[in-house]
């Protein structure tokens, strides 16, 4: 007899109340993870999070050969894989962690019943988010959160999330993999070649996928005990030359990292010690992703415009070559262009990195979707992420949650304040490397004399400004007040809650 632990997300062995249940009946434990081919078309994958896709899963799979298991990774749809796995592996029990995706649902619920028609007992728990983000709609009478303020004050109702549970640090004897299935080369990881990546072309890897980093990621920062307690998010930088921020965001994403232990060892940093509170905190951020989490779970069409309750209508138009100038970081501004450069080659950019760019290509300057934006970081960021991306991109076009649409940044300005020199600029476009400072955030401003000794002609070595951005921060201020008058007699529940004071995320 057979227990599946199907790991999707949670690609970890600490805090896994799924996996954890898998084991309870003492049945040979099988940890399956399905490749199913609906990801490989539907969804957006660039090669780095290829790459820390895999480096996770064979993370995984080592340390479940460690106990005595091993990971079984299957590549078809998930109904045809049960089927085959019902018949073939004597199942009595099926356990998961909760998915709020829209796919991810739907997909749960045809496999819940597909092995209930075949007796087989479903297990579900919750362990992607601080809380069930279905308990925190019902603390809040039925209705989803849509500020920051508000989730807040209906965490702090619930109290703390529940406490991580114990690693799986040994498999007790029956779980244990017998016969030649523990070493059969068919259920390897993928390699990056079978999932269609050059290995040569990719970039040196910053962020090695997998639990076994995640877990030596969080001890570094959380050793940095001062550090952690002044945390306080808008005062970390958008352009230092190494990050600012812990960058477990993708380790969080794809679950090789527990929220709740990153939760509770925050909790044992701060004991005693005086510290900065949410939504600047680090524990602050935690709940931006919940707060995202929540919303998302309970809003049809959060990933797109129309359809979409909690997002505002607004008359973006579509210009591919716009488009393409920003995601392949050719706009003319040198700080905008930095930050997508290092977006395609590393796979993470700083939280307000991402503001700028986001704001730029919307409502500040571009006036381009937020939905085209976000497709783009789906590719490109490791940490890319379905309910958090949507949830952002929709802040930052002023679409839903942040409603001072007058707020933009400047290209120019903004970079300056942390990186007065340009190191950034110059790192990620060496082409204007030698340009002096007082041009480097607008090198078109350049006397011909200058560009010339800097070895980068605008105009032919570099682009010259897609727009003039005083300009079209005027227009698009216009069309925005358009866009926010024509909203006012709907009542959407964005529009409900936007009297609330700014929060600074
Ligand atoms: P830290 O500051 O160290 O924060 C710790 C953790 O808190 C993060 O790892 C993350 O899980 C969570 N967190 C922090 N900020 C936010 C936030 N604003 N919203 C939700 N959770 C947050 N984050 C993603 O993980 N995936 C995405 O796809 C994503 N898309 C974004 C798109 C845009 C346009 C913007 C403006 C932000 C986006 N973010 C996304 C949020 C945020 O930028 C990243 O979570 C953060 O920069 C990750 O770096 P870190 O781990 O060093 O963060």
């Amino acid at each position: 007899m057979a227990t599946i632990h199907w790991f999707r997300k949670g690609l970890r062995l600490h805090d896994n109340p799924a996996l954890l249940a898998a084991i309870k009946e003492n049945h040979e434990l099988r940890p399956l993870y399905i490749l199913d081919p609906w990801f490989m078309t539907n969804s957006r994958v660039g090669v780095n999070r290829w790459r820390f896709f895999t480096q996770s899963l064979d993370d995984l799979d080592n340390n479940l050969r460690g106990l005595g298991s091993r990971l079984f990774v299957i590549r078809g749809t998930p109904e045809e894989v049960f089927l085959n796995l019902f018949k073939d592996w004597d199942v009595q029990r099926l356990t998961w962690e909760v998915d709020t995706e829209p796919y991810a649902c739907s997909r749960d619920e045809k496999i819940e019943k597909l092995a209930r028609s075949h007796n087989i007992e479903v297990v579900c728990q919750v362990g992607h988010t601080l809380y069930n983000t279905e308990q925190i709609i019902k603390a809040n009478l039925g209705k989803t959160p849509l500020t920051y303020q508000s989730m807040q004050a209906l965490v702090s109702k619930l109290g703390h999330p529940p406490k991580p549970v114990d690693t799986l640090v040994s498999l007790p004897r029956g779980c244990r993999l017998q016969g030649e299935i523990a070493t059969d080369s068919k259920f390897d990881p993928p390699t990056l070649a079978e999932l269609g990546v050059d290995e040569g072309s990719i970039e040196p890897c910053l962020y090695v996928g997998g639990e076994t980093e995640a877990l030596k990621r969080l001890d570094k920062y959380m050793e940095r005990k001062t550090w952690v307690c002044r945390f306080e998010k808008p005062k970390t930088s958008p352009n230092s030359l190494q990050p600012s921020t812990t960058v477990l965001s993708p380790y969080l994403k794809f679950g090789c990292l527990s929220c709740r232990t990153m939760y509770f060892r925050l909790l044992e940093v701060y004991k005693n010690n005086s510290h900065t509170n949410p939504p600047v905190s680090l524990l602050g951020q935690l709940l931006w992703r919940e707060f995202f989490y929540t919303v998302a779970a309970a809003t049809p069409n959060f990933d797109h415009m129309e359809g979409n309750p909690v997002c505002r209508q607004i008359p973006w138009i579509r210009d591919d070559k716009l488009l393409r100038a920003w995601e392949y970081g050719k706009t003319g501004y040198p700080f905008i262009d930095a930050v997508m450069t290092q977006l395609r080659k590393e796979g993470w950019i700083h939280h307000l990195a991402r503001h700028v760019v986001a704001c730029f290509l919307t409502r500040g300057d571009l006036w381009q979707p937020w939905e085209d934006g976000m497709k783009v970081f789906e590719e490109l960021l490791l940490d890319a992420d379905w309910s958090l991306n949507a949830g952002n991109w929709m802040w930052l076009s002023a679409s839903a949650f942040f409603h001072q649409y007058f707020r933009v940044y400047s290209p120019i300005a903004f970079g300056k304040q942390t990186d007065k020199h340009g190191d950034y600029i110059r790192k990620y476009l060496p082409q204007l490397c030698k340009y002096p400072e007082s041009y480097i955030y607008e090198p078109w401003k350049a006397p011909l004399s200058v560009q010339k000794a800097a070895g980068c002609i605008i105009g032919q070595d570099y682009p010259r400004p897609i727009v003039d951005h005083d300009i079209a921060r005027k227009h698009n201020l216009q069309r925005m007040s358009k866009a926010f008058a024509a909203g006012k007699n709907k009542t959407s529940p964005s529009s409900k809650e936007s009297a609330k004071k700014r929060t600074k995320k």
